[in-house]
């Protein structure tokens, strides 16, 4: 895809009705260090834009960003910090679950990007089942791929598809090297099947 532009729209916080359900969303998921900010910079073609997003006061809210003036890249909450208290957990949970079973829009793809080293995490798989019981569109980026060893991959994704319904597409991703991403691309703009 071609990034013509990108810029921070705003940060929503639980129970905000103030976004427009007509314009698409694709929305981030991960835990935190995953390297979210890094496969966001990186699809965009932007060297910081996720920036914004860890910015004070930001890290506990949704982070609306408008692509090309068309649609929405949406930076959900890192989760999964070691030292986060135990309030912050909840309200991160708060958040998250009201976004995906409250919040209204017509267009929605969801993006979970999982450490490959580490799998997928419980919050991972509770945040999943979610998206998957209200019949969301989600797609695993299987990142940092270039820290593994082709063995390696090959026992991840097979551990990763004992777990997944195959019609979810999971792909080998690497913010750092670049790839995947033209298989992110076919699979973000690929229309929903009828
Ligand atoms: P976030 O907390 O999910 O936003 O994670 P970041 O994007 O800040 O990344 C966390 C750490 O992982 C940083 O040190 C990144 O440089 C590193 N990282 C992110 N993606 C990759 C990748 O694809 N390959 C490698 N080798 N490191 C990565």
């Amino acid at each position: 895809m071609n990034i013509q532009s990108a810029q921070f729209v705003k940060g929503v916080v639980r129970g905000d009705t103030g976004i427009d359900p007509t314009i698409p969303q694709v929305v981030m998921y991960g835990r935190s260090n995953a390297g979210k900010s890094s496969t966001i910079n990186k699809i965009t073609n932007q060297k910081s834009l996720a920036r914004v997003s860890n910015t004070p006061g930001r890290t506990r809210e949704i982070n609306f960003f408008l692509i090309n003036q068309q649609w929405y890249l949406v930076d959900m909450p890192g989760y999964g910090y070691a030292r986060a208290s135990k309030s912050d957990r909840e309200m991160l949970t708060n958040l998250i679950q009201w976004f995906i079973n409250d919040s209204i829009v017509q267009n929605r793809k969801s993006v979970l990007i999982v450490d490959c080293k580490i799998g997928l995490t419980v919050t991972d798989r509770e945040i999943l089942q979610q998206l998957i019981h209200r019949g969301e569109s989600v797609v695993i980026l299987l990142n940092k791929s270039d820290r593994l060893t082709q063995k390696e991959i090959a026992k991840t994704q097979a551990t990763l598809r004992v777990e997944i319904s195959p019609e979810i597409p999971v792909i080998l991703f690497s913010a750092k090297t670049g790839k995947g991403i033209d298989a992110f691309w076919d699979v973000i703009t690929k229309e929903p099947a009828e």
